[in-house]
């Protein structure tokens, strides 16, 4: 099988007329129609085996979190998708590999009418790197840098059970098999917020998505604002922000799950507290909820962008921060 039928076989879609895409895989370029008037949003991440993932890992789901991740990124900007593109580098032609993870990839992309729309293939090591293309009204998108003092902070659905996963996996933890089986979903199939994005433009100041951790994402979030965070754990550990099987383990983990855990692909946003109710009725019209976990305020020099308080009004003592890759 070379270069072109593999492509042809694995990743070429009959396109369907009216979602954005003029022209799909096959020639020098794809072409996308946007709406009239809207502004493009791009991304682009990239996994590489050994770094983000183990040769092991069953391709479906590498495919679908490949894309997820990416998808993640224009839910947090509050876009809505039209296409992405896939540049693969395979050490070789494996039918099996290749059938399971253009499932897990195309699977996805149907479920949020984000066709693939060319992309490029070569022989090496294993990387997938996608970019995806999606669209958001001017001056409507997400921005990072949006965040004032005063603000709510909350965050989508509950967070740790990836992180808790992979605990498992790596035998630090002993989850019962109803339980590892709900984490690792979370961790291998996460599914990004794109209908929270779309519902939360005009209503949240600010957003991003938790693929590093909560600590970590929020305070790229209010660096870019300069402001400061101020988080309640139990606002966190008691709303239902901390997933069921994170709350069961011991405090430490927990906590690291929570805040430094990463992979979860939650929304974390801020809005005006005159819109609580608002923020509440929205993300219930998409059938997700959302937890109030704190407030933003002014950021004295040297303080740390985001801080967590205890019950007792205590600044919980750990280090949250994220995962970087040259750190
Ligand atoms: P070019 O020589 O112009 O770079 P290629 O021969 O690399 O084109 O690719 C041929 C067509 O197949 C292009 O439309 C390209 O976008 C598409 N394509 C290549 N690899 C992939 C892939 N992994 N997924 C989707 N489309 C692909
Ligand atoms: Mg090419």
């Amino acid at each position: 099988m070379g270069e072109f039928e593999l492509i042809r076989r694995y990743f070429v879609r009959p396109v369907t007329a009216g979602d954005g895409v003029v022209l799909g895989i096959g020639d020098d370029c794809a072409l996308l129609q946007p709406d009239p008037g809207m502004q493009l949003a791009v991304s682009t991440d990239m996994l590489v085996e050994g770094r983000h993932f183990l040769s092991t890992v069953n391709p479906r789901w590498l495919g679908h979190k490949a894309l997820a991740v990416n998808l993640s990124d224009l839910a947090a900007m509050g876009a809505q998708p039209l296409g992405f593109t896939l540049a693969l580098a395979l050490p070789g032609t494996d039918e099996a590999w290749l059938a399971g993870f253009a499932q897990g990839l195309l699977e996805l992309a149907d479920a949020h009418h984000c066709p693939l729309v060319g992309g490029d293939t070569t022989r090496g090591p294993l990387n997938v790197s996608i970019t995806v293309l999606g669209q958001v009204p001017p001056g409507q998108g997400l921005l990072r840098s949006g965040a004032q003092v005063g603000d709510d902070i909350y965050v989508s659905g509950c967070l740790g059970e990836a992180r808790l996963a992979l605990e498992a996996l790596r035998g630090g933890v002993d989850l019962e098999a109803a339980a590892l089986r709900r984490c690792r979903a979370r961790l291998e199939q996460p599914q990004p917020r794109l209908a929270l994005g779309v519902t939360l433009r005009g209503l949240a100041s600010a957003a991003a998505d938790t693929s590093d951790g909560l600590v970590s994402d929020l305070g790229h979030v209010m660096t870019a604002s300069g402001v400061g965070a101020v988080l309640q754990w139990a606002a966190l550990a008691g709303g239902g922000a901390v997933g069921a099987d994170v709350r069961l383990q011991e405090l430490d983990l927990t906590r690291t799950c929570v805040l430094a855990g990463g992979d979860d692909y939650e929304l974390v946003f801020t809005a005006p507290t005159e819109r609580r109710e608002q923020v509440i009725a929205a993300a219930d019209r998409v059938g997700v909820a959302v937890t109030r976990i704190g407030g933003v305020c002014e950021r004295a020099p040297g303080e740390p962008p985001v801080q967590v308080l205890d019950a007792s009004g205590h600044l919980l003592d750990g280090h949250w921060g994220g995962y970087d890759h040259f750190g």
